[in-house]
């Protein structure tokens, strides 16, 4: 007879070390376990802490799920202890050791594999190698991507139909054919490797074939949010997805929001008051999120637009480290000390140097704009929580992020930056204070256009947390998904018997 425990499926889950893959693939093995599915998450020292005591907390309440911590190899990659996540690297070429050393952990990650021959493997699409080993353990591999169908539509049709290369300058807007709205962009908006081959090339095409190899593709997104595309990108890549999100909504507990992704730099209390004493959409929340730092100069401009736009904020501000600065005690930077001195004096704002709650402050119902770099799950917590978003899209795929919330929902309004970069942390062309405050005005202003904006993202807030309820999109896509991999399993199981 076959015990309760061979019966249960077991998932293993291998996040990538960057807080925006790690949090949404924490809380999806969380999901699974709240669905009868045994979930281990693959994690390191350091970054274990970060959600620990949340998966203690599960576990006590009877779920499944469990940590296998690893030693991080940050010695043999010339790092320093404790620097185990891209956010803990402010520079590109710590971001580079790091890499590295995460290479390191590839050997001992598949050794664990074998050793718990899961019934699955939930991999960071950044780690195409767990194709290979789903294969020699006979599993599927499902590739998460982190990010939504429409960055998906939009990258597969630039690479297609290459638009960009008819276009000789850099600040022309072009559209990009072939998608279900007209969407334009530029050709300094779009990353270096659309248009030349970089050093990430040859990677690139390594994940992109690892993806076409896996048992299909986790998305953190929800139908309604891009129905287009969801549609478009299933009919024209033939990749099977599944469509989770928003999987922060699985937060539900208070202690969980506060909780989520690393310690927070404040007393959520204070926060929360400050916040409580404000009226209803009144407060511009400010965050860049885990791993964008700004110059000085820029932090100076964000700081002068925010004093002439008047409005009440929030601002998360991460630490800079100015290489340049030869006098060591000044190298590190958070604001202006003068814009500091003012804002606490005046009650105008608040500062949070570090961490911030993010979830739980943007569904505060004093919270009425946000000021994002379009990260994917950044986007996804704003929509979620109903609020109208400045974009200010830095890298990766922020800038296609961004032309949905603009150009197709019409609930954001851009700060105009136009110029992609490769990290995070590198100097940009400055955003000038007087367009950081027109795009903030025309989102916390009283206009006709800022209240239609409201309405719709309003209404996209109650379809994404109808899709998480039971019955709904996502909560039968996760419902499909386990069946699918039970499915996978026995058949295997009958093929071996053959
Ligand atoms: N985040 C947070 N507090 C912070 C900064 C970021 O909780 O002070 C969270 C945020 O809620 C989001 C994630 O970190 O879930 C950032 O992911 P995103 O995709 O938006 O951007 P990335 O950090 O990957 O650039």
């Amino acid at each position: 007879m076959v015990s309760e425990d061979e019966q249960q499926l077991h998932v293993m889950f291998l996040p990538y070390m960057a807080p925006g893959h790690m949090m949404p693939m924490v809380d999806i093995a969380r999901l699974f376990a709240v669905n009868g599915v045994k979930s281990t998450i693959i994690v390191t020292a350091f970054n274990a802490l970060r959600f620990k005591h949340i998966i203690d907390r599960d576990i006590r309440s009877g779920r499944r799920i469990a940590l296998e911590i690893l030693h991080f190899p940050y010695a043999e990659a010339g790092l320093p202890e404790g620097c185990e996540n891209l956010s803990s690297t402010p520079t590109p070429e710590m971001s580079i050791k790091l890499f590295h050393a995460i290479n390191l952990l590839q050997p001992r990650i598949e050794k664990l594999f074998r050793e718990e021959r899961p019934n699955c493997i939930v991999s960071d699409y950044l780690f195409p190698w767990t194709v290979k080993l789903s294969t020699e353990l006979g599993i599927p591999r499902l590739a998460f991507s982190g990010s939504g169908f429409f960055n998906l539509c939009v990258a597969h049709n630039i690479e297609l139909y290459k638009p960009h290369e008819n276009i000789q300058s850099e600040t022309e807007t072009f559209t990009i054919p072939g998608l279900p709205d007209q969407v334009k962009i530029t050709r300094s908006q779009l990353p270096d490797i659309v248009k030349t081959k970089t050093a990430f090339s040859a990677m690139f095409e390594v994940l992109k074939e690892a993806e076409r190899k896996s048992f299909g593709v986790l998305m953190n997104s929800f139908y309604d949010l891009e129905p287009a595309y969801v549609d478009h990108h299933r009919k024209h890549t033939g990749i099977k997805t599944w469509n989770l999100g928003p999987v922060s909504l699985f937060n539900v507990d208070k202690e969980d929001k506060a909780a989520r992704g690393d310690t927070i730099s404040v007393s959520k209390h204070s926060c929360l008051s400050w916040l409580d004493s404000r009226k209803p959409d009144s407060v511009l929340y400010i965050c860049f999120g885990s791993l964008t730092r700004f110059s000085k100069a820029q932090v100076t401009e964000i700081a002068s637009a925010l004093d002439a736009s008047g409005h009440p904020f929030i601002w998360v501000v991460g630490k800079v480290i100015d290489a340049n600065n030869n006098d060591e005690k000044k190298q590190e930077y958070w604001l202006p000390d003068y814009f500091e001195d003012s804002i606490t004096k005046n009650d105008e704002g608040l500062i949070i140097r570090g961490w911030a709650p993010q979830v739980l402050l943007l569904e505060h119902p004093a919270i009425g704009g946000f000021l994002t770099h379009c990260g994917w799950n950044s986007i996804l917590e704003g929509v979620s929580a109903g609020v109208p978003m400045v974009t200010w899209p830095i890298f990766a795929e922020q800038f296609y992020n961004e032309k949905l919330l603009t150009q197709v929902l019409n609930i954001g309004v851009p700060v105009g930056n136009e110029t992609w970069k490769i990290w995070a942390t590198q100097d940009s062309p400055l955003t000038d204070r007087n367009k950081i405050k027109n795009a903030v005005s025309a989102v916390m202003g009283g206009e006709d256009v800022a209240v239609e904006m409201r309405k719709r993202v309003n209404h996209l807030s109650k379809l994404a947390k109808k899709a998480v309820e039971e019955g709904g999109s996502s909560s039968n896509d996760l419902t499909t998904l386990i069946k699918d991999i039970r499915m996978y399993k026995e058949t295997c199981e009958v093929e071996n018997v053959r």
